[in-house]
């Protein structure tokens, strides 16, 4: 055997699953986790799938510290005849190199790693549910392990992935909501880590959202961090506006993440001949259009929620309602054929679609 073997440990102590209305997001694990260790002189090594458990860290490591990190979101759903199916799961494998690249942690072989995902997902199948909506949520991540507490890259790390069962994001159906358009805080700006999934960006943004749910709203609209001006993104989502039968989405600026949705709903978009721009846009751009009548759908888009409508948004002290706070025809549109593809009901001419057999 050699150090680049997948070993497999089962675990001889299975945990019931939990039921299927009841599905909390993020915080039940199936039984088992994907590990696999990085070391100069052997690269990453000894793959292994063992029975889920918590890790055992000295507390100098430097994740702890430093913040050296990068992680991945993806799915895997339960299709007619019980195969499972993920959506371009290649893509957020290239995604976390890219991310990785950003923090200077060394790249994984993303073909050996789909191949352990797949065993993975095999494993423990009987962990996706079938319920409409409902996934198991796929987490793959990367820590540094070097007990040092010098500033500088670590030499050791860890990579590994972990499922949770998920339910339905949107309890009765997507529904439009209410968005604050930040106009304090900044998310990232360019030549920063908008673009890598990483977990300092998430924390920094806590306050900001805090302040929105206390204001009403279910998020916040990023905007550019230099001029405050250039629409970015939408919490964790990135954003699509409807613009006069125009499709209007941020050009990515290097402070914007390259979500895999984002990039599905454009190809989507391309293919069925609606006009779609990927350029800058401005919040006083958006307010004009909307003054004139023009701003038709607004809506972000990410694995977890797939599409999010924004029903309204409030941007100091002037607020702009969206199609009279109902769900566009185009995002439904987008949202049955996405989540159709997903599911395996509705056909898959681009092949986006991997079944784990
Ligand atoms: C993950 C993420 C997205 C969405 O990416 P998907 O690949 O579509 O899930 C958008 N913005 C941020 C900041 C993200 O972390």
């Amino acid at each position: 055997m050699t150090a680049n073997e997948l070993t497999i440990v089962k675990s001889t102590n299975l945990k019931p699953k939990p039921e299927k209305d009841q599905i909390p997001f993020g915080s039940t694990f199936t039984d088992h986790m994907f590990v696999m260790d990085y070391a100069e002189d052997k690269g990453w090594h000894e793959p292994r799938i063992v029975p889920y458990e918590p890790v055992t860290l000295d507390p100098a490591a430097m994740i702890f510290h430093y913040g050296q990190t990068v992680f991945e979101g993806l799915k895997a759903y339960r299709a007619d005849g019980d195969r499972i199916l993920m959506f371009r799961p290649e893509k957020n494998l290239e995604r976390l190199n890219r991310s990785s690249d950003r923090l200077s942690i060394p790249p994984i072989d993303e073909d050996e790693v789909m191949n352990h995902l797949e065993e993975l997902i095999r494993i423990e199948k009987d962990w996706v549910p079938a319920t409409d909506g409902t996934s198991l949520y796929i987490r793959p991540f990367i820590i540094a392990t070097d007990p040092n507490l010098a500033v500088a890259p670590s030499k050791t790390y860890k990579f590994m992935i972990i499922l949770s069962p998920v339910g339905s994001y949107f309890s009765g159906g997507i529904h439009p909501v209410k968005i604050k358009v930040e106009n304090e805080f900044t998310r990232a700006v360019k030549g920063g880590t908008g673009m890598a999934k990483t977990a300092g960006n998430y924390s920094s943004a806590y306050q900001a959202q805090s302040n929105a749910y206390k204001e009403g709203s279910a998020d916040v609209l990023w905007l550019d961090g230099i001029e405050k001006r250039y629409i970015e993104e939408v919490g964790s989502m990135n954003i699509f506006f409807k613009i006069n039968g125009e499709v209007v989405t941020p050009a990515l600026s290097g402070s914007i993440l390259k979500g895999i949705t984002r990039m599905s709903i454009l190809e989507l978009l391309r293919d069925w001949d609606v006009p779609v721009v990927e350029r800058k846009i401005s919040i006083d751009e958006l307010y004009e259009a909307y003054e004139r009548g023009e701003v038709e759908e607004a809506f972000g888009t990410g694995t977890a929620a797939v599409i999010s409508p924004v029903g309204e948004l409030n941007w100091q002290g002037k607020k702009m309602t969206i199609n009279n706070h109902e769900i566009g025809e185009l995002s439904q549109k987008l949202y049955d054929t996405i989540t159709g593809i997903q599911r395996g009901n509705v056909e898959d001419p681009y092949d986006w679609v991997v079944e784990v057999k």
